[in-house]
């Protein structure tokens, strides 16, 4: 069942002493390949040497909001310069994070609105982290027609996912689908059309509901699909097919056979 991680970070410091053990059991799994989001600028060089590593990750070089304190002006300078010799599969992950009051709202936007012009300019799709945001994301998408990408972790309502769909955006599902008190993400994911969804772990956070409180890593990608399938009652197989060509697609991946 070949299956693709569109959201990983395993070049995070915590997999340093065991990569190639996770990057195994990932392959065992049937997880054919890893879309690798960056954090910050200091960590790209990082995020490349991973990748280079292995043929099956592919990084995306941006700033996430998260960090929005840590990034500086120059970043951005310094993104558009690496995007024009590094080789990306996407901008992020960028995006607009509201969860906790004291994040600067106004330089999110800015850094936001700023790594949605670089993804137009290099013609590469954008990985958009949205917490307690997607109203502005959507309204910041609306201003900034023509791309496409996706929403990783996606936690939206439906009417909005809807609205990213038209804009030309999927939605990434990933562990917290999976939680048997996901009640309200589960009757939207079984509502969305099945060429609109993209499957991630988001490792090392957000472990799905079999793995709690454990390191996340891309081999429970297999158990993510399982309990999404059961949830929207199709095979296995067939979600991990359709879910796999849309990340193809998504990210004008090269197709394995
Ligand atoms: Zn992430």
């Amino acid at each position: 069942m070949p299956l693709i991680d569109t959201h990983s970070h395993i070049d995070n410091s915590c997999f340093d002493l065991d990569r190639a053990k996770v990057m195994e059991r990932a392959k065992t799994a049937g997880v054919t390949r890893q879309i690798m989001p960056a954090i910050q600028s200091k960590w790209w060089s990082r995020l490349k040497a991973c990748c280079d590593s292995d043929c099956s990750l592919f990084p995306a070089y941006g700033l996430h909001p998260l960090y929005i304190s840590q990034h500086q002006a120059n970043d951005l300078l310094a993104l558009e310069t690496w995007l024009e010799s590094e080789p990306a599969i996407a901008v992020g992950e960028c995006g607009l994070d509201f969860y906790n009051v004291k994040f600067d709202q106004e330089k999110q936007h800015f850094y936001f609105e700023a790594q949605l012009g670089l993804a137009q300019q290099f013609e590469l799709p954008v990985i958009i982290h949205a917490r307690r945001s997607v109203e502005d994301v959507i309204h910041m998408l609306k201003n900034n027609r023509g791309l496409h990408g996706v929403l990783h972790s996606y936690s939206g309502s439906y009417e909005q996912a809807v609205k990213l769909i038209d804009l030309g955006f999927m939605l990434g599902f990933g562990g917290p689908v999976t939680s048997p008190h996901a009640k309200r993400l589960q009757r939207i994911i079984k509502r969305l059309p099945l060429d609109a969804i993209v499957l991630e772990t988001d490792s090392p956070d957000q472990p799905d509901f079999n793995h709690l409180k454990e390191r996340n890593e891309p081999a429970y990608l297999f158990d993510i699909a399982l309990s999404i399938s059961n949830l929207i009652g199709i095979e296995a197989s067939k979600l991990a097919t359709a879910t796999s060509n849309n990340a193809e697609q998504l990210f004008n991946l090269p197709s394995i056979e």
